[in-house]
């Protein structure tokens, strides 16, 4: 019962139900507006509750929301192998971010049923409730709480800007499920994402093998000057705390290409993106700023060197400025690094497929990389036009769907059917 044959998924299948899921919330500019838990979310749930039955799956819901499609094995002692991603889209999203990973898995369940394949082991399809956080403010949440990093009742109780909370608009889309959420055993998890990002279109490869996700450091930072007149205050009174905001900025940037500047792989990444001025006047000297700060890194020890080492360089430059800053670090996770075993079986499906692959980390976060905390996990990236995703003009071929949908085939395959 080897599956080293060529077995091949239907990429014509895969590529029309994409299509398919993409009418869903489909916006003129061919994007995707699918909220989570409004009624164009609850639309794509349905629909993919009715395909993955036929597919001859078993769907259940936890209390989240997360759909569950298990396809039995042929060892009722074996724990399942999962894949997936989610449906749901940023306001102005893109028809691939997040579907295709559960339209290639359902893509994957069709094909085992077509081609009579009976697994070893169980094979479980999810599609995680709020993966992008842009409603209730908590990007993957559904996997956060599935994984126990969040605790159900707080999320549930987070509320939207018009005031309704998680619980509510869940149960008003009909989505919340008698399972409770939380983890339960698998042997693995497999998501395949399109990359987000340039790296595999640059170099012309079909296949991002992900070997991890990268560390993160958030700041919330203040600066304090004083408010004083434009016209009167001469060079050598001024406190102006914009200034100091803008030098910081300059730092930011500098400790970012500290890491690299001419190589599209570069690890380093460092962002100031939000930035308030008070009193936000023309003619006054800035006497307040406040700004958020992040660094990202693949490696845990740049991470925790930027730690070390921004806060008084920051601090520096506000005192030779005449300011103060006070900055608060309000965020700080780990790399995480995904199982070896797991990112073998894409190397190796990649390379018996023929594929162009790398390796690389991971630069957004992901629900796979919430569930890596709890089970063996690894991600398979596709390439994107021009690396652009949350756009409504975000691209992908179908050959690089069909190709990026054998490899998880291929993945879920074997380790399902691997030797115990
Ligand atoms: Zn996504």
């Amino acid at each position: 019962m080897s599956a080293r044959t060529n077995q091949r998924i239907d990429g014509t299948r895969l590529w029309d139900t994409l299509m398919e899921y993409g009418q869903i919330g489909g916006t003129p500019l061919g994007g995707v507006k699918r909220i989570t838990m409004t009624d164009e979310d609850r639309r794509g749930r349905d629909l993919f509750r009715a395909h993955c039955e036929a597919a001859g799956a078993t769907v259940r819901v936890d209390s989240m929301g997360n759909m569950f499609a298990r396809r039995e094995g042929r060892d009722p002692k074996r724990l399942p192998v999962m894949m997936g991603s989610h449906l749901d889209s940023q306001p102005t999203g893109g028809k691939f971010d997040g579907a295709l990973g559960v339209i290639a898995g359902l893509e994957v369940l069709r094909s085992l049923k077509d081609l009579n394949i009976t697994t070893e082991a169980p094979i479980v399809l999810v599609n995680w409730t709020d993966e992008e956080g842009c409603r209730f403010g908590r990007a993957m949440m559904g996997s956060a709480v599935w994984s126990g990093l969040h605790a159900e009742e707080a999320v549930k109780a987070i509320k939207d800007e018009e005031g309704i909370a998680v619980g509510d608009a869940l149960a008003a889309i009909g989505y919340v499920g008698s399972v409770p959420c939380e983890k339960f055993a698998a042997d693995a998890m497999f998501e395949l994402h399109i990359e987000q990002g340039p790296i595999l279109e640059a170099e012309g490869r079909q296949i991002g093998i992900v070997t991890g996700a990268q560390a993160q450091i958030w700041y919330e930072a203040e600066v304090t000057g004083q408010d004083s007149h434009a016209g009167t205050t001469p060079a050598v009174a001024r406190k102006d705390a914009l200034l100091t905001a803008a030098r910081i900025i300059e730092l930011v940037d500098a400790t970012m290409r500290a890491e690299g500047t001419d190589h599209i792989a570069d690890p380093g990444r460092g962002t100031v993106g939000r930035l308030s001025v008070y009193p936000n006047s023309p003619n006054v000297i800035p006497g307040k700023v406040r700004f958020n700060v992040e660094f990202r890194n693949p490696s845990d020890a740049r991470i925790a060197q930027i730690a070390e080492e921004f806060p008084a360089q920051a601090a520096a430059i506000a005192a030779a400025n005449h300011t103060t800053l006070t900055l608060i670090p309000v965020f700080r996770i780990p790399a995480q690094p995904f199982d070896a075993d797991c990112v073998a079986l894409v190397a190796e499906a990649a390379e018996k497929l023929g594929y162009a692959a790398r390796r690389m980390v991971s630069g957004a976060g992901h629900d796979a990389v919430h569930v890596a905390r709890v089970v063996p996990t690894a991600m398979i990236f596709t390439p994107c036009k021009d690396g652009l995703s949350h756009n409504e003009a975000e691209s992908i071929e179908p050959e690089e769907a069909e190709a990026g949908t054998q490899v998880l085939f291929e993945a879920v395959l074997q380790r399902a059917n691997r030797a115990l």
